[in-house]
């Protein structure tokens, strides 16, 4: 591709990625946008799909691959997931596990849609307990963006807030399955100890309305990740690209892997951005006046690390030494059991989208006693469980599994990890390169004792909860699920008030070049207990914003 000039680059097409785009181009800017994987196609969105289908489409090896790999579904997704020939990583302490797809959209096609906004004091707790830089900017600057995503994208919930969860303009929730009832009885008779408890529905990036041509509303049949073909759950593919390709701004580049940042040395500015044709393995370079990357926490921090010059021996923009620090994700623990109120209870259609119950944070005023700071948020859900505790086979066994089916009751809990030293992503010291020519990737991850405090409080508390709706055969998670599993990272090139502290000023910006912004979960000033994307993409139009009234104002360079 011959060197060409655009107002602004966008490195990745994910959930960050997707809406800096969006934004960028229907406000009149030029955009080339580089996605490392293919697009993907609508038939291998999986919401439809059972495995044996999976398997005539598939075959045996590439199923049998898949299928070796957590998490949900992971089968139908074979064809996106990135494997150890293409990006391979090495990891330090607890370990790592990166769930590495690639694609346009990102990790939009696949993620469960759960979408808390962030509540004020989410901004201003570093403030409050001493702990870590104070994020540099409030609940009030990301309000309207908020708001654009319920408006424009839909997001279901309740419609009263929460302490710890804004409620925003949702749509409605599906409603509660019985087991879910039950529980949310015990919830509220748990109240008098926990004020703010509750067992309520889950904030998610679905839609059960209408909303325009293209999308289907939800249809709770479930298997939310394995690819919604309703396009009821966000999915930036179907979201966001075709407002942005009908602007005719927007120049689409699938399989482009980007390895670094093209410094100017005259003007100390970005100048444009180095990729590999992940097909042909040919080499290119694209210049425009801006750069926005939104490779997600653990590939911007890769590419920024891989990009040295004189003046940035150590990377660009890391002049303060934090960029691949910080990387926090969830502390996750889980409690199960069974309701024998609904043991042989009939079973009916009552799948729906998953993760339908939130549990708030409701431990603000206790934690301080218990010994920790920061806090977490459950989710929940009952029925649809294979029951381990049955035994036998054939007859015995289908019956077994007849009577507990609708009795299985979930909890997960997703605590904020709190950044430790230990926790970050280098290039490996080794110098080996993938088969595009970037260094690999080392990932830390070490737990804090706080963390360890929120596990077991998370164990505690659901314990308590379950224990109270009369459950049984109660299970515990016997350590903090691996890291990275959460896929909830956020941190390594963090925004802050100060310079020296980190990375990005608080519009996404490098503190240290003024036209490269960063625009994933990386931006992250700390963690939180929310699920952190649709803060993500709030920051990104919030940039967007920036971005184009910098232009206009002649603040940055223009192509
Ligand atoms: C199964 C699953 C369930 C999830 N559920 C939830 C949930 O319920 N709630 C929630 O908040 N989060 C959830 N997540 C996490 C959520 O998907 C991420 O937080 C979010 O996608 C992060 O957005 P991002 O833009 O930072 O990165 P991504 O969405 O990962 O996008 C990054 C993009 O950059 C591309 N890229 C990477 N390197 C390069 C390169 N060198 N050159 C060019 N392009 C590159 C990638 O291919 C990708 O398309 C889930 C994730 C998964 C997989
Ligand atoms: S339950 Fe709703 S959001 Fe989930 S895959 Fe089905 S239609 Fe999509």
């Amino acid at each position: 591709m011959k060197a060409q000039a655009y107002d602004v680059i966008v490195v990745g097409s994910g959930c960050g990625g997707s809406c800096s785009v969006h934004r960028l181009v229907t406000s009149g800017a030029s955009v080339l946008n580089l996605e490392y994987g293919p697009e993907y196609e609508e038939q291998d969105l999986g919401s439809f799909e059972q495995y044996y289908d999976a398997y005539a489409r598939l075959g045996y090896a590439a199923l049998k691959r898949a299928t070796e790999r957590p998490g949900p579904g992971s089968w139908k997704r074979s064809k996106y997931f990135v494997y150890d020939d293409d990006v391979p990583y090495t990891t330090g302490g607890e370990g790592w596990y990166w769930r590495r797809y690639r694609g346009v959209g990102g990790r939009s096609m696949f993620w469960a849609g759960v979408a808390p906004r962030m509540s004020p004091d989410d901004f201003r707790e570093p403030e409050l307990d001493g702990f870590g830089p104070a994020w540099p900017l409030t609940y009030t600057d990301l309000e309207p963006y908020y708001d654009w995503i319920d408006d424009h994208l839909g997001r279901v919930g309740v419609a009263e807030d929460h302490p710890s969860v804004p409620a925003g303009r949702p749509q409605p929730p599906q409603g509660f399955r019985c087991g879910e009832r039950i529980v949310q009885h015990a919830c509220n008779r748990l109240r008098g100890e926990f004020p703010l408890l509750r067992y309520t529905h889950t904030p998610k990036m679905i839609a059960t309305r209408e909303m325009g041509p293209g999308r289907a509303p939800c249809h709770y049949l479930g298997n939310c990740m394995e690819g919604c073909r309703n396009a009821a759950k966000f999915e930036a593919k179907y979201h966001l690209y075709p407002a942005a390709q009908a602007t005719g701004r927007l120049t689409l580049r699938p399989d482009a892997v980007v390895t670094d940042v093209i410094m100017d040395p005259d003007t100390g500015l970005a100048a444009g951005v180095r990729f590999t044709d992940r097909l042909t393995l040919e080499q290119h370079e694209a210049r425009a006046g801006v750069v926005v990357l939104a490779a997600s926490t653990l590939d911007t921090p890769r590419i920024l690390l891989n990009s040295t010059s004189a003046r940035f021996p150590d990377g660009v923009a890391n002049g303060s030494g934090h960029v691949g620090q910080h990387l926090n994700d969830h502390v996750q623990a889980s409690v199960i059991g069974y309701l024998p109120q609904l043991y042989g209870h009939r079973t009916y259609n009552d799948d729906g989208y998953t993760f339908g119950v939130m549990i708030p944070r409701f431990t603000q005023t206790y934690q301080r006693s218990k010994g920790f700071i920061r806090g977490w948020e459950g989710r929940s859900g009952s029925g649809k469980g294979i029951d381990r505790q049955v035994e036998g086979f054939g007859s015995r066994l289908k019956t077994g599994i007849r009577d507990h089916y609708q009795a299985r009751i979930s909890l997960l809990g997703f605590g904020a990890k709190l950044d430790n030293p230990g926790t970050f992503v280098e290039l490996d010291p080794s110098g080996r390169r993938d088969r595009y020519g970037m260094p690999i990737a080392r990932i830390h991850s070490a737990y804090h004792d706080n963390d360890l405090k929120i596990f077991e409080d998370i164990k505690a508390r659901f314990t308590d909860i379950l224990e109270q709706a009369g459950a049984e055969h109660l299970t515990s998670s016997a350590a903090p699920a691996q890291p990275g599993t959460s896929e909830h990272e956020v941190g390594t090139c963090r925004m802050t008030k100060d310079p020296k502290d980190g990375v990005c000023d608080g519009f996404g910006r490098t503190h240290e070049v003024s036209n490269l912004f960063v625009a994933d979960g990386s931006v992250f000033t700390q963690q939180t207990d929310k699920s952190p994307t649709l803060t993500i993409m709030a920051l990104a139009l919030r940039q967007a914003d920036f971005i184009v009234d910098s232009l206009k104002r002649g603040d940055l360079r223009s192509a």
